[in-house]
């Protein structure tokens, strides 16, 4: 029997709702798995706790999350919990957890399901490529380092260390290594964006990118302006098949991405280090909707399937592999047999209606997944 401990953070507004229906998910799972168990273990850490204590997360919940085999966390944040210079208390989470356990891989996949409507015209070839964001680096690491004189100038400074870039390049390579290509022509590409024309920390960043590119001469390069991107996103997302970022530049690309997949209810994330993990949605709290059953739990639920993927070729426990897989095969069916959705992709159905459609659809196809 494989024991898996994870630590699950599942935050503020409609973040305790999506991590409701994703534990249903996780629990038909481990249901079906004769050898695998999690042990599953919630933590109150948050904006909401801020609000009541003066603490966004204990002391004891990080080392918490330090020991577990990964942490899965809903969303954190609300917009009256501030510190005194005016950030929002996420930061002492999500940057605590991303930095102290070097969390430096932001994995963002970015794809169209059959069943969701895109803003695009044309999507007829689909859209399927990953963000690789730098996240521990870059204009962030900047975040309460930066000079505020007289409170009347402010400066941050951004951070791009050779390690740094290294590390961010090779798994962006080697997920380029276990994909299928770009759906454009099947190519398989790292693509680098920066703005590498202006700054010299870009210009940089370029340079070790290629330095690593040089040890994967079978996987194909490609560079493209930050500004450029937004545009291509939007009118040529066919021509991305993995591409990797700064911190902040890939922070706002992933945003415009979701735009282009559904919204930020389509985007699940995973921030991965070598030895810890994390999976959330790209999204935030959304205030507006919590506490509603509204909120669309398939961003977490896909976040979920990616924690599986992750913990199996960790542990090289093909039984996860499988399940995170049909985890995904089952969200697809749901989407494209025009089952549940939730207002934000176009459908009339709750929270747990999501929830539920998925766990039967996963119970439907067991013997796909849990052999
Ligand atoms: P943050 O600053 O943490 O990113 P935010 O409030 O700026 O938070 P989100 O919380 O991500 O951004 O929400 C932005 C909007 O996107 C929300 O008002 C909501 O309409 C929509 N949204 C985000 N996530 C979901 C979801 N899971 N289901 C439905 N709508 C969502």
């Amino acid at each position: 029997m494989k024991v898996y401990k994870i630590a699950v953070l599942p935050g503020d507004g409609i973040g305790t709702e999506i991590t409701n229906e994703a534990l249903k998910v996780l629990k038909t799972v481990e249901s079906h798995l004769s050898d695998v168990r999690f042990e599953l273990e919630s933590f109150d850490a948050g904006a909401e706790r801020f609000l009541r204590s003066g603490v966004t997360m204990p002391e004891d919940t990080f080392d918490h999350c330090k020991d577990a085999d990964a942490i899965l966390m809903g969303a954190i944040g609300l917009p009256e919990a501030r510190h005194p210079d005016g950030r929002e208390v996420n930061g002492d989470v999500i940057f605590r957890l991303r930095f102290d356990l070097d969390l430096f891989a932001g994995v963002r996949p970015v794809k169209l399901y059959e069943g969701v409507l895109s803003p695009l015209r044309d999507v007829s070839q689909g859209i399927d490529y990953v963000i690789v964001r730098e996240n521990i680096e870059g204009l962030y690491a900047s975040r309460t380092g930066g000079c505020n004189v007289r409170g009347e100038v402010a400066t941050d400074t951004i951070i791009m260390t050779k390690t740094g870039i290294e590390k961010i390049s090779r798994y962006a390579f080697r997920l380029a290594e276990k994909r299928k290509g770009r759906i454009s022509d099947g190519a398989s590409m790292v693509t680098c964006v920066d703005k590498a024309n202006v700054l010299s920390s870009y210009a940089y960043f370029r340079k070790i990118y290629d330095t690593v590119g040089d040890q994967f001469p079978h996987i194909g390069r490609d560079y493209v302006y930050v500004d450029a991107m937004t545009l291509y996103q939007v009118m040529n997302p066919q021509m991305f098949d993995v591409v990797v970022a700064e911190n902040m530049f890939a922070d706002i690309i992933s945003d415009l991405s979701s735009a282009t997949v559904g919204g930020l209810g389509m985007a699940p994330s995973g921030d991965i280090g070598d030895r810890h993990a994390l999976f959330q949605p790209a999204h935030g709290t959304a205030p507006s909707i919590a506490g509603k059953n509204i909120a669309n739990p398939y961003a977490m639920i896909l976040s979920l399937s990616m924690m599986l993927d992750w913990l199996g070729d960790k542990h090289a426990d093909k039984s996860l592999i499988a399940a995170g897989q049909g985890m995904e095969q089952a969200v697809k069916r749901v989407l494209a047999n025009g089952g549940a959705k939730t207002a934000d992709i176009g459908g009339k159905n709750s929270t747990s209606d999501v929830g539920n459609a998925v766990v039967d659809s996963l119970i439907h196809s067991v013997s796909e997944w849990a052999k």
